[in-house]
Order: C-alpha cells, then structure tokens, then sequence
C-alpha cells in the first residue's frame, strides 16, 4: 500500500516551487532544438552527463537531422560519433530502435501523448515527462533519481516508487507547474542537494525542509517551520 503525502507536504510543495522558480530556468540542460533532438538527447543522457551528451549531439544532429535518416545509419558510425557518453554501443542500439519505431508507428514525428510515447523503445514514464514537458510545452512531471531524492527529503512524498511520486505530487501541485517543477528539482539535486553531501546551509529551502542539516536560517512569514521530519525511514543517503 502506498503510504499516503506526509503531513504539510502541500504548503511544503508550494513553498518549493515558489522558491525554486527563482533560482533556476525551468529547462532541461540538454541543447536540443526539436522534440526528435530531445528524444535521443535523452536517451543518450542515461549514465552520464548533460554536458557529454551536448559535445556529441551537434555532429550527430548535423549527420542524421530527423528520424528516418538516423533509423537509416550505419550502426558503426554512429558509436563513433557518440563514444564519449559512454555504454555507446548499447546507446546506439537504442536509439536507432527509438528511430525505427517513430518511422515506422509516427510517421517519423514525436507522438504527443504519453500513451503513445511509451510504445517507443527505450522511452518509460521519465522520458516521455521530460519530452512532453521541455519539447511540447505539455505538464509532464518526470521522476528521475534527483526527483525522488528530493521529493522525499522536502517531505513531499514517502514513496520511492517513480509511478507513484508522479501521480502523489501531480495531485498536490497545479498542472501548469508540473514541468517546471521537475525540471527545477532536477537542477537543484545537482547543484546543492547531492546525494551523498547536500549543501544544506546554501539551500533556499532548509528553513522547511524537513531533511535540512542546519537550523533554519529564516522563520517562515506565520512564525514555525512546517513540521516535523515526516517520515523517520527517510534518511540523507545514497538513493
Ligand atoms: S535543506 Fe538540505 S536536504 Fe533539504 S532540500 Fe536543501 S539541501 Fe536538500
């Protein structure tokens, strides 16, 4: 059974979104200039960084522009164009089959739907967020691995389970901010609230975050912070 949002997880939430849309775009850090750019940017992403994909994607983009050239290519020649993010045989298998399936079930064209898009390859729920958010401005909220790390820490959610993160922020935020706040959180769990060493003294939100190793550093406008950690099992780690 899923354990229902902690205590205060709403008002936590929009004090989240509130803070956060000031410090970061609400973008994915992959350069893409189309949602088929975005698509194998994203899969190319697994495993690796933003900015290794992005030295790649420029020559691969300039090689293979649409979906029936890349589904075409010589599988050789593309693992040496995007070698350097790693597991690239692997990578090459799939976004080739991620090619051959938009050719061959769209059309060539990114479907705009999740429904459609999880019949592609290679794309799960995250993916298909993160297109449908960055690349047609539709609210998607992807769950990656920053994404759960964060929503459990700011005491959003008790559940390391992607599917239901989705669907329990997605209730408690408007739709209009579930792309945004996704793509934010995802900025913020690299920049200062890592896994292993979260920079909690340089956190906008450790004055409620419920997982903040320092005090609270400014007293919300109605005098407390919000609660007390509301899951005990919830511990700063590895996730
Ligand atoms: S206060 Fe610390 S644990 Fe909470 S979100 Fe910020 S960096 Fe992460």
């Amino acid at each position: 059974m899923t354990p229902p949002p902690p205590r205060g997880a709403q008002k936590r939430a929009a004090l989240t979104i509130e803070r956060l849309r000031d410090l970061y775009a609400a973008a994915t850090e992959l350069t893409h200039e189309n949602p088929f750019q975005l698509l194998i940017a994203t899969i190319l992403s697994a495993q690796t960084t933003d900015r290794s994909v992005n030295l790649v994607t420029p020559e691969l983009f300039r090689r293979y522009p649409t979906a029936h050239d890349l589904a075409a290519a010589d599988p050789a020649e593309v693992e040496k164009l995007i070698k350097p993010t790693g597991f690239f045989r692997l990578k090459t298998m799939r976004i080739l089959a991620a090619s051959r399936a938009l050719v061959d079930l769209f059309g060539g064209e990114v479907p705009t739907t999740m429904e459609d898009m999880v019949k592609i390859p290679g794309i799960g729920r995250k993916t298909a967020n993160v297109i449908l958010g960055a690349g047609f401005d539709s609210p998607g909220f992807a769950v990656d691995t920053h994404v759960i790390r964060l929503t459990n820490r700011l005491g959003l959610v008790a559940t390391r389970d992607p599917v239901k993160i989705e669907y329990q922020v997605g209730a408690m935020v408007p739709k209009e901010e579930w792309t945004a706040l996704s793509l934010r959180l995802i900025l913020h769990g690299r920049r200062i609230c890592d896994a292993r060493r979260p920079r909690c003294e340089e956190c906008v939100l450790n004055d409620f975050c419920p997982s903040s190793l320092v005090r609270p550093r400014r007293r919300l406008r109605k005098g407390r912070p919000i609660g007390e950690a509301p899951n005990s099992d919830i511990r700063l780690g590895n996730t």
